[in-house]
């Protein structure tokens, strides 16, 4: 595994435009900014690309007359790429779960959802006519 850490969002959205292509710097950066809605220098951003080139997570190539980098994920970068996605996807789940309400149909209901008092009680059920199907067993 590579020594790469994502400590702070300007890492992870770096790594997640990455994943979307290849990236001129100057781009990168521009999307940086818009995702951050903060000024973003190159001195933010380089450090971290070369530390993921240093990990063989990234490679550029020059291109243009003046040099322009162009860069893009490695295999291993992409591997990496995917390994964070689903431990960031873990730790969305696991904010998540304690918000869900589980429908007798089996659906997790995130929000919205439909409640119904039924016998006294309060039931929560993913639609009407999860609620109907309910009131009719
Ligand atoms: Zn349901």
């Amino acid at each position: 595994m590579a020594d790469v850490k994502i400590t702070n969002m300007l890492k992870f959205y770096t790594l997640c435009l990455l994943a979307a292509g290849t990236k001129h710097g100057y781009d990168l950066i521009k999307e940086l900014e818009e995702k951050l809605g903060r000024k973003i220098s190159a001195s933010n951003v380089y450090p971290f690309l070369s530390n993921l080139r240093k990990n063989k997570l990234i490679r550029f190539d020059k291109v243009g007359k003046r040099d322009k980098k162009t860069y893009y994920l490695t295999s291993e970068g992409k591997k990496f790429t995917t390994q964070m996605f689903s431990k960031f996807g873990d730790l969305i789940n696991a904010a998540v779960e304690p918000r869900l309400r589980t429908c007798p149909c089996g659906c997790r209901v995130y929000s919205g959802g439909y409640s119904e008092k039924i016998r006294g009680k309060i039931m929560h059920f993913c639609c009407s006519h999860c609620a109907k199907m309910f009131k009719s067993k």
